[in-house]
């Protein structure tokens, strides 16, 4: 099935002062994840810091549910290898902290490589939405500031809760 190509975009303002809750969070390195960087655990959709995310994306998405939303933060050098999310419906990204010098998202063309890749240019408070199946990178971040970026799933809400055991993964590698 062809996915999906439309990326919607929208806004979430960011929470009041959110930069030193988010220290509280507990932030591990993957090895085996394709984004090398700081990662949450991969469900913190119930954090406060997220109530107002989690509610617009509910309300633009009601037939969808928050599946996973976890918090990456970027430093010097990290980056994201190709991967998709196949088995969700929706992902998303939205940006907590950038510039516009930041590292986008990238999704290359797979079926037509020699066409030029779509960007998502970085903005604080830019939500985009994106079909799960898609594939997407993120070159290493050569800004001196940190990124730090939300990410998740949707998942129909027809779907059996009991899918979500825990040992979903939450990407897949895609080469
Ligand atoms: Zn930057």
């Amino acid at each position: 099935m062809q996915p999906n190509l439309t990326i919607d975009k929208f806004y979430v303002r960011p929470p009041v002062k959110y930069e030193e809750n988010i220290k509280e969070l507990s932030f591990y390195r993957r090895s085996e994840a394709p984004v090398q960087a700081e990662l949450t655990d991969w469900d913190i959709s119930d954090c406060y810091l997220f109530d107002s995310l989690v509610g617009q994306l509910h309300v633009l998405y009601p037939k969808y549910k928050v599946e996973d939303l976890w918090l990456a933060w970027y430093r010097q050098g990290d980056y994201a290898e190709a991967h998709n999310h196949i088995g969700f419906d929706w992902s998303f990204v939205w940006y907590l902290d950038t510039c516009v010098h930041c590292s986008p998202l990238v999704f290359p063309n797979i079926l037509r490589p020699w066409l030029p890749p779509e960007v998502i240019k970085p903005k604080v408070g830019n939500l985009h939405v994106f079909d799960g199946s898609r594939p997407h990178y993120v070159p290493p971040h050569t800004c001196a500031h940190d990124r730090i970026v939300v990410s998740g799933n949707l998942i129909h809400r027809t779907v059996q809760n009991d899918l979500n055991d825990g040992t979903r993964p939450q990407y897949s590698k895609v080469f």
